[in-house]
């Protein structure tokens, strides 16, 4: 058994957590104020999830890249293949704010979206 200690980033409690873990699966969670924080800290435990936010570039737009970001957290063992899949990636402007940039990003389920709108240069 293995006991890992974590402080909850949800809120500014900032409650210290415990998660007893049996290789990969979560035995107890101790410390814990409220139940937002055991599924923070058992997911952080089993496979942390983060957001991911970078740029693709943009073609005919007044700048070369676009701001996007995940709409949702993705495992954090996916970011070198996500960010691959990112790499690739060309888009002619205009583009709105949210508009999806890639759909199920590396396989997550999760779209990646633009952070900005940008228009065409003029
Ligand atoms: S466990 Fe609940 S109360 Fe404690 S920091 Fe996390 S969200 Fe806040």
């Amino acid at each position: 058994m293995e006991i890992k200690e974590l402080i909850c980033v949800n809120c500014p409690m900032g409650c210290r957590i415990h998660v007893t873990m049996d290789g990969r699966t979560v035995v107890k969670t101790e410390g814990n104020t409220c139940s937002k924080g055991k599924v923070y800290a058992e997911q952080e435990c089993v496979r942390p999830m983060r957001i991911l936010t970078s740029t693709v570039r943009i073609i005919g737009a007044a700048e070369r890249v676009l701001p996007v970001i995940t709409k949702d957290a993705i495992p954090l063992d996916m970011m070198d293949t996500a960010m691959k899949e990112i790499r690739r990636v060309r888009i002619d402007a205009p583009v709105k704010v949210d508009q999806v940039i890639i759909q199920d990003l590396a396989g997550t389920g999760v779209s990646l979206i633009a952070s900005r709108s940008m228009n065409p240069a003029s």
